[in-house]
């Protein structure tokens, strides 16, 4: 069992922030394919924003972090995705409140609510070749485990992420191109593996 705190949901941002700016061409290549390229500038500037804002207040708890991280998500990534991301983040830190130090039970339960308001908010279930297909699965996982295990986390997004190639889009702007959208990965749940990349990175330390 390992507690969370603020300095850690901060490092977590940070790290998707780091890792979202040095694959944001990548991410650029992947919604050029099958949406309209702009994923990786949409995901680069909400991170940068959501750092900047971190680095500039005091956080007392990890939900205050995470509800500043959501505001910065909604206003300053644009796009589908910023709603989306914000809206999972905007949850997340209502659920955990204004606890301090976050057991497992409560981070994993926060995590569920984020995907379940990501869920609400795009109408997507999973196999449609959205972010979902990251977000339900690495949660389902660490529900299974009852921890935070930062391994099973890693390989989770991963393999998801890559299983999103085969499939073909039913939401977002991918869907248009039908059958076309196969043989891609999909850019939503590419930034999605890198988070929760992030989120493993930080808790194996
Ligand atoms: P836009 O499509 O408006 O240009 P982005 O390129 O920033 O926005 O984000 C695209 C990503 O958003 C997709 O790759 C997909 O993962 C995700 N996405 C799009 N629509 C939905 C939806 N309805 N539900 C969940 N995720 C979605
Ligand atoms: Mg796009
Ligand atoms: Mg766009």
């Amino acid at each position: 069992v390992k507690n969370v705190n603020t300095i850690e949901v901060k490092w977590w941002i940070k790290k998707f922030q780091e890792k979202i700016s040095s694959e944001k061409s990548y991410l650029t290549d992947l919604d050029q394919a099958i949406g309209d390229g702009d994923h990786g500038h949409n995901m680069a500037r909400g991170t940068a924003e959501a750092v900047k804002v971190l680095e500039a207040k005091t956080f007392t708890c990890p939900g205050n972090v995470l509800k500043a991280v959501a505001m910065t998500f909604i206003s300053k990534i644009g796009g589908a995705s910023g709603p989306l991301y914000g809206s999972a983040f905007l949850k997340i830190s209502q659920t955990l409140g204004i606890e301090e130090t976050i057991k497992d039970a409560l981070f994993i339960s926060a995590l569920r609510e984020g995907e379940k308001a990501l869920r609400q908010r795009g109408k997507a279930v999973l196999g449609e070749k959205t972010m979902i297909d990251v977000w339900s699965p690495v949660v389902a996982e660490l529900e299974k485990a009852n921890s935070l295990n930062h391994e099973k986390m890693r390989a989770t997004a991963e393999s998801c992420m890559k299983a999103t190639e085969i499939l073909e889009a039913k939401k977002g702007r991918a869907a248009y191109l039908g059958k076309r959208s196969v043989g891609h990965i999909d850019a939503g749940a590419y930034s999605s593996y890198l988070l929760f990349l992030s989120l493993a990175e930080t808790l194996a330390k």
